[in-house]
């Protein structure tokens, strides 16, 4: 397929509507995006989003786009020093095991790095300087050693939270702040807490100007998308925006996206709340891909209640799918013969829909959707009996062809078919106490029964079976077992 570009329409919290992408640099995609504090386990609110803005980087490559995305990691935080402090070590060694650990489980969730990934104590000379300018062109005071960003001075001040002046508090606590709308840029360290020296005092950066400054020193004065959690956009993408319009005097990012949370129970999950699913933990109970299908089926802008149901939902339909992937493979190695047909009309188009759904605001539940409506006419093909083996393969193997790019932006049916079903069959036996043994002695005698045509005995097995939790596939020309979920 020729990848033209056609219109991305992207929804923008700035504006409150969809918008027509426009990329600054003809061709490429600069993507700023949120990224983690490393004092604890990643938990799956954290991984949605990396799976969201990796997906979007992933598909403009598809599209053709050189991509540069940054994810930063704020190494530097109230948090991670508390960690530190109760556990006798230092804030690097908290952040280095944590940004390890968090490798790990992207990884594990098929998720790549950014293009940069900078830590904010690698720049925190380059944040010194953008104070600096941030002063000297009057935006920013400096006052007992603490430098705060003078909300008056930025009149776009409220925009993207669509907040009254009255409700745009900047909740930092300090008697050298001339306003309570005014937020810190830098701040002197408190006793035993690690420093830099600054020419204001020894002390460190405030949340909001790293993100300024990283985006600043990797992507430029202008960037395409700047993505983040929903519940970022006040203060700190607002504040975000204040800072880097003020410094360049240049509209800052283009398209602001904003992921919605993950909730448990309603509530937001949250290692402060304490209610949160940590990766390490789901990835014992679930596959990547089961957890990657349970986020891409949810819009992106809005909330997932993350329950049981979702991923048990998640689990029965990736089995399906890769059950359904196994007998085309088993139906495209049966046979040399190969007749090409276009027996599935909405198979062709698979691709035209998939760059359709994307380009309306990342779309991914309904590009889900579309792949599962062509299961259902693929399952049809693999029972019909009407349609000859070679013909059959012809149409698999188109199907496998037009698939393949969606896959690989979606990071979803990638893997064998044989070595998935074979690791999702031991864990799910060992769950239900089952082993394989015991379900091939019992199809033999189902077998057996039904050779001599005793269905009474070929009944009774398939009930005992159901208990737990397992079907007997019966067809013409095998007999197999599935899982019932
Ligand atoms: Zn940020």
């Amino acid at each position: 397929m020729k990848k033209e570009k056609p219109t991305i329409m992207i929804y923008s919290s700035l504006t409150r509507k969809k918008e027509p992408f426009f990329s600054i640099v003809d061709g490429e995609l600069k993507m700023y995006a949120c990224g983690i504090t490393p004092y604890d386990e990643i938990h799956i609110g954290h991984a949605r989003q990396a799976v969201i803005y990796d997906i979007i980087r992933l598909y403009y490559e598809y599209l053709g786009y050189k991509v540069k995305y940054v994810r930063n990691f704020t190494d530097i935080d109230d948090k991670i020093i508390k960690r530190a402090n109760d556990e006798g070590k230092e804030s690097s060694q908290i952040c280095e095991f944590y940004i390890k650990e968090n490798y790990k489980d992207l990884e594990l969730l098929k998720v790549g790095k950014a293009t940069y990934e900078p830590k904010v104590t690698e720049c925190i000379n380059d944040i010194i300087e953008y104070i600096q300018k941030l002063i000297s062109k009057e935006f920013a005071y400096v006052n007992n050693g603490e430098v705060f960003f003078s909300v008056e001075k930025f009149a776009k001040y409220g925009q993207l939270s669509n907040r009254k002046k009255d409700e745009l508090i900047n909740s930092e606590d300090s008697p050298n702040k001339r306003s309570n709308n005014d937020f810190v840029l830098w701040k002197p360290n408190k006793i035993g807490e690690p420093y830099w020296e600054s020419p204001w005092s020894k002390g460190r950066p405030g949340w909001h100007i790293e993100c300024s400054v990283m985006a600043n020193k990797y992507l430029g004065d202008e960037i395409d998308i700047h993505g983040g959690g929903i519940d970022l956009i006040f203060p700190h993408h607002e504040n975000e925006i204040a800072q880097s319009e003020a410094y360049s005097g240049k509209k800052f990012a283009r398209y602001w996206v904003h992921n919605g949370l993950v909730m448990i129970n309603g509530t937001k999950m949250s290692k402060s709340l304490g209610n949160f699913l940590t990766v390490k933990d789901a990835l014992k109970e679930y596959f990547p891909e089961e957890i990657r299908y349970a986020i891409l089926t949810h819009n992106y802008g809005s909330n997932i209640d993350f329950s049981k149901d979702l991923f048990l939902n998640a689990r029965k339909r990736m089995y399906y799918f890769y059950i359904t992937l196994l007998n085309m493979y088993k139906i495209i190695e049966s046979t040399d013969e190969e007749i090409s047909s276009n027996f599935v009309p909405e198979m062709a188009d698979l691709e035209k829909k998939f760059v359709e759904f994307m380009n309306d605001n990342f779309n991914t539940p309904k590009v889900i959707a579309e792949i599962t409506n062509i299961f259902k006419e693929l399952n049809k093909i693999i029972h019909s009996n009407k349609i000859i083996l070679g013909e059959k393969k012809g149409i698999f193997k188109s199907f496998l062809k037009n698939l393949h790019p969606i896959s690989k932006v979606l990071r979803l049916f990638e893997e064998d078919p044989r070595r998935y079903l074979t690791r999702f069959n031991d864990k799910i036996l060992k769950d239900r106490n089952l082993n394989e043994n015991y379900l091939n002695s019992k199809l033999k005698d189902y077998l057996s029964a039904k050779l001599v045509k005793d269905y009474s005995k070929t009944d009774n097995i398939k009930d005992e079976l159901k208990l737990h939790g397992i079907s007997v596939q019966d067809s013409s020309e095998s007999v197999s077992w599935e899982f019932i979920f």
